[in-house]
């Protein structure tokens, strides 16, 4: 296969994962079997819709009425964002930006829930922000995620497209704050620096670079963690029956991580 791919946060991490259902999933585009959720599971996935919609409309400068938000824990979430008074960086807020830049002959694309671009000094900065309605996690592991890597080089490397003058971002000047729902008052900001984009744009052209050499071979290999296949849905194609199903979240306290699947897949 010779044609660009279009890669993503979640594409990555499933080649990361399993080549298998990566070559499977987005190569031979085999309808990935439809598992259903948990009504829990359902029910948060669209309240986290629900939430992401309230505020792409309040950035757009819409009027949000919350006696008309019908779900009792949107509106909370709501009130709790509104209580929490987030520090925003003065500049042009773009809700639901998608950003789409080149990587070797393929395309890396990223979805925003919210960026600010703006001027600091004379210099161009960018601000990220997220929406996370699910359990808040550490701000080590979030500078880990793929999330926060990713689209923190794709700003360095190609946010230039966003501004008029086409100035780049430097390193510096480019920051992402997770905002939990659950932790109000401590949102999680990150900043980004050159010494971190070298390391971070190598590994990224790396594992393209590996995508690259399996898509010449044209050999994908199974995952050695069982684990992972215990809900997959092509199970079947590998004859990973035996991996069985993955057990329903037991703890009832537990928020399921639905912000995954608030991401659009890409065609
Ligand atoms: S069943 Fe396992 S080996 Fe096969 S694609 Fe899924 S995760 Fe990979």
């Amino acid at each position: 296969m010779n044609s660009p791919l279009t890669l993503s946060r979640g594409r990555l991490e499933t080649f990361l994962a399993c080549q298998r259902r990566f070559q499977l999933r987005y190569l031979r585009r085999l309808p990935w079997p439809p598992q259903p959720l948990q009504e829990d599971t359902e029910e948060s996935l669209a309240r986290g819709q629900q939430f992401h919609q309230l505020l792409e409309r309040y950035f757009l400068g819409l009027a949000v009425e919350p006696g008309l938000i019908g779900d009792e824990q949107v509106r909370r979430w709501w009130d709790l964002f509104q209580r929490s008074g987030l520090a925003l960086p003065e500049g042009r807020p773009l809700p639901e930006l998608t950003l789409t830049i080149p990587i070797g002959k393929h395309l890396l694309n990223g979805r925003f829930d919210l960026l600010i671009l703006g001027d600091h000094d004379g210099q161009p900065f960018a601000h990220l922000f997220d929406w996370k309605t699910g359990r808040a996690r550490r701000e080590a592991d979030l500078r880990r995620d793929w999330q926060t890597r990713l689209y923190l080089a794709m700003l360095a490397e190609g946010g230039q497209a966003l501004l008029a003058d086409e100035r780049p971002f430097p390193p510096e000047a480019i920051a992402i704050t997770y905002w939990y729902a659950t932790a109000p008052n401590k949102p999680r900001t990150i900043h980004y620096d050159a010494a971190w984009h070298a390391q971070n744009w190598a590994e990224i052209q790396a594992i393209v670079a590996q995508i690259d050499a399996q898509l010449q071979a044209d050999t994908w290999s199974l995952t050695d963690d069982w684990t992972l296949c215990r809900d997959c849905g092509y199970q079947v194609y590998c004859g990973r029956q035996e991996a069985g199903c993955a057990v329903p979240i037991s703890d009832e306290d537990a928020e399921p991580e639905t912000d995954w699947l608030l991401e659009p897949d890409l065609p």
